[in-house]
């Protein structure tokens, strides 16, 4: 991710919590998936595949935000949904999380899709596809399952390369080169 993609309208003021000023829709969406974009490379950094994610709540206000800890923390849980999720339900006061958008780097998993209909999110925008464990269109599409009595609304592909361009270089660097036949 470049310097410029980073940048976002979000602003901060010094008597509150990071607000993005972008309106509710597609802008919006982008610049909190810019967010989730810098979390995803600080869990690369720290050797973790990097995932990243953020809540926002309704207005645009940023809840919580986390990146891939699994290694780092040593938690099979410790996915980016999850640690974001826990962030922002720590910032409400409130595991209902009604009317807050999860943004996160890559289409979730089976858990944290479970994790964000438990929360009672609103909607999930993800970028990139995962389709060797995604769960939102992929393998499973636990999220719009009409058995649920949540089902939030689905926004995929938002700056999709981006996310998938981070993963690619992670481990790229990570797998021996394939023998050519
Ligand atoms: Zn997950």
């Amino acid at each position: 991710m470049s310097e410029e993609t980073a940048a976002s309208a979000a602003q901060v003021s010094p008597a509150g919590p990071l607000r993005l000023a972008e309106p509710p829709g597609p802008a919006r969406d982008l610049a909190a998936m810019r967010l989730a974009l810098a979390e995803a490379v600080l869990a690369g950094e720290a050797g973790d595949v990097p995932i990243g994610a953020v809540v926002i709540a309704a207005d645009g206000t940023v809840l919580g935000r986390g990146h891939n800890i699994r290694e780092a923390a040593a938690d099979p849980t410790g996915h980016a949904e999850i640690v974001a999720l826990r962030a922002a339900a720590a910032t409400t006061g409130a595991w209902r999380l009604t009317g807050a958008t999860l943004v996160v780097t890559l289409e979730p998993c089976t858990m944290c899709a479970g994790a964000l209909v438990l929360a009672r999110v609103a909607r999930l925008v993800y970028g990139a596809i995962d389709e060797k464990a995604g769960a939102v269109g992929s393998l499973w599409d636990v999220v719009r399952d009409r058995r649920l009595n949540h089902r939030p609304e689905v926004i995929s592909g938002t700056a999709a390369q981006d996310c998938a361009a981070l993963l690619d270089a992670f481990f790229a660097t990570r797998r021996p080169p394939r023998t050519p036949r």
